[in-house]
């Protein structure tokens, strides 16, 4: 078994100087002091850390403190052109080595390594194992390897990678090379799994806490995509956010939409080809498109670390998946929003998804029922989520094995008070319910709302449903709301519903105590929420600026795109905030805002200095 950590030792002074000329950070957060013990001592870690908890720096800075070379596995190319891009800005030897690189590209990185010239090499598993790599890596004397993203190499995490599988071979190739496994990934299983199939020795395991406390979250019942969509953007005016579908043809919808309606916002998923990825992504990251809507199975790439919305239009297919992509929201700790738009039609879909990808995968069969088995786990849970009238914070943080402290957040659409209860929802149960008994539980969701809502459709005509007693019950709703009632009912399996291409709802033994007046139901009322500003949003902006935080931004921008990088690779804007607060006029109080470091102050120094005191910088 892992033991707890024992890196006791305090760190050299050469860490804290390393932190402050490189990153412009006063302290290391103290799991990030831990990993890096572990680092520099070379004993193996096991490292888990929510979304945005700073685990990159915990592999970046140990090679800067001896000058060696280090290796990082990463399973996504976009995230590693991110990361050495935002190396390059503080000026830090970095280099990646992936399938989407030229021959000379490639060449030249291997001269560099060769040279001794990088500290940190990025590296996609599928080249690390197939390639004369190990040699030269061998040949330059790599002493550490971090993988990122650990999980992958388990089929009981939520994203299984066969790749990942061959990164075994490291320990045996580097016997005394120490190895480091991050990961955002909490369950027990899988970090156990991790810990076995990369061989780690007596790992120091770290966990983070992976409640996010400037991140407000909120469930909505899901009655208008795109209605409800547009609304919440307009709480973001001008501010990035990630927008995320299920499928490609509905990113591309919504993204029309959006743009339609004057937003700034384009498609992204796997069906693109690189080239169009590639120039949403860097658009994204240039402040020149404000909305990104992403599919959720694609979403990894895209990365900014002022993301102020995260909106789900459908349904993650696990907690832990939506912990990863809220995760991208407020990675520079000031406050964010998440919100997921709820309807259980999406669960059905994901099981029939679950079941199929498993079916197609070259696994054995065994593994496929494990895999299938473990996919269903996690969809409930994410629905338990979803359903659950409680605070979102604390089901998270629980669900992550952390309790949480206290019982109101602040931050969430429960303890915000928010969530409102329709009135009389048993007895409009109980008309649904009627309805789905005397259409004779032979029809789907779609044609029982027609009914209940008097609609003169072909069906109802033909089957002359227009004679049934429950005809016309609910008429004062919309469809759109009376289908997400009946789905509110099938998550509290108060019905049921066949499975197949061509579901029909069913009653159960509970939708009869529901009938008999057995059981009370409660539903939540489907409206737009009326969000109300959190603490946390309020204090990130105490003190500061807006006017000079604008200006600062449009700088920014244009920094951005004459030097063809990301934004936030040039200031965050945490680093933008604390200037727009603290209007530093000199060199040395510039120096002393969180985020900028010598690098930065050499680069950007002037041109700061000038917008500040409002001269020609702009
Ligand atoms: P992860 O890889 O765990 O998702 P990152 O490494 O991207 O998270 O870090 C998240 C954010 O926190 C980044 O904006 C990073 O600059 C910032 N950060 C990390 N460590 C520190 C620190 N010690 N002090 C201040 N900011 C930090
Ligand atoms: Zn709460």
């Amino acid at each position: 078994m892992p033991s707890p950590a024992d890196a006791t030792e305090p760190l050299p002074d050469v860490v804290a100087d390393v932190l402050s000329r490189w990153w412009g950070f006063d302290r290391l957060r103290p799991l990030q002091a831990e990993a890096i013990a572990a680092a520099l001592a070379g004993r193996d870690s096991l490292v888990v850390m929510p979304t945005g908890g700073g685990k990159s720096l915990c592999y970046q800075l140990p090679p800067l403190v001896g000058d060696t070379t280090d290796v990082v596995i990463s399973p996504l190319v976009a995230l590693m052109k991110d990361q050495v891009d935002a190396l390059e800005a503080i000026g830090y030897p970095a280099a990646a080595l992936h399938g989407g690189m030229s021959q000379e590209e490639r060449a030249g990185v291997r001269d560099r390594l060769a040279a001794g010239e990088v500290r940190l090499l990025f590296a996609a598993p599928e080249r690390l194992v197939n390639s004369g790599l190990l040699d030269l890596l061998a040949r330059v004397g790599v002493k550490r390897f971090a993988v990122d993203e650990a999980h992958c190499i388990s089929h009981w995490g939520h994203d299984f990678r066969p790749e990942y599988r061959q990164l075994a071979m490291i320990r045996e190739r580097f016997p005394s090379a120490s190895l480091h496994a991050f990961t955002a990934t909490a369950t027990p299983r899988v970090r156990d799994d991790i810990v076995r199939q990369l061989n780690l020795r007596d790992p120091v395991t770290l966990v983070g806490t992976f409640d996010r406390p400037n991140l407000v979250y909120r469930v909505v019942p899901r009655t208008d995509r795109i209605a409800q969509t547009l609304a919440i953007l307009g709480r973001h005016k001008g501010e990035a956010s990630i927008v995320y579908c299920i499928s490609r043809k509905e990113t591309e919808r919504l993204a029309e939409r959006l743009a339609a309606e004057g937003l700034l916002a384009k498609p992204y998923h796997a069906g693109l080809t690189a080239t169009e990825r590639h120039r949403t992504q860097e658009a994204f990251t240039r402040e020149t498109i404000d909305v990104v809507v992403a599919t959720v199975a694609f979403g990894m790439g895209i990365d900014r670390s002022d993301v102020r919305l995260v909106l789900h239009t459908s349904l993650p297919k696990s907690l832990e998946a939506y912990q990863q992509e809220t995760g991208r929201a407020g990675r520079d700790s000031l406050a964010a929003e998440c919100v997921l738009l709820y309807s259980s039609a999406d669960v059905f879909s994901w099981e029939s998804l679950v079941r199929k990808s498993a079916a197609e995968s070259e696994l054995d069969p065994e593994e496929q029922e494990e895999v299938i088995a473990s996919g269903l786990e996690h969809l409930h849970a994410m629905r338990r989520y979803a359903q659950a009238a409680r605070c979102r914070h604390a089901a998270l943080s629980e669900y992550f094995g952390q309790p949480y402290p206290g019982n109101a957040c602040g931050a969430c659409d429960v303890c915000l008070g928010e969530t409102g209860s329709l009135p009389d929802a048993t007895v409009t149960a109980q008309k649904i319910i009627s309805c789905v008994a005397r259409v004779q539980e032979r029809f789907g969701v779609r044609h029982v709302c027609e009914v209940l809502r008097g609609a003169k459709t072909d069906a109802i005509q033909r089957y002359r449903h227009d004679q049934l007693s429950t005809y016309g019950l609910l008429a004062a709703f919309d469809q759109r709301t009376a289908e997400n009632l009946v789905h509110q009912l099938l998550d509290q399996e108060l019905l049921a519903r066949t499975a197949g291409d061509r579901p029909v709802v069913v009653l159960n033994d509970r939708s009869w105590e529901v009938l008999r007046g057995a059981r009370e139901v409660v539903l939540l009322e489907p409206r737009a929420t009326k969000a109300k500003p959190s603490k946390a949003d309020a204090d990130d902006w105490q003190g500061v600026d807006r006017d000079l935080f604008e200006r600062l931004r449009r700088w920014r921008r244009r920094v951005a795109e004459s030097r063809g990088k990301p934004a936030w690779t040039i200031l965050d804007d945490k680093a933008l905030r604390a200037v727009a607060r603290e209007r530093p006029d000199s060199p040395a109080a510039l120096l002393r805002c969180k985020g900028i470091g010598e690098k930065r102050l050499a680069d950007f120094g002037g041109d700061i200095l000038d917008i500040v005191t409002g001269g020609r910088g702009e």
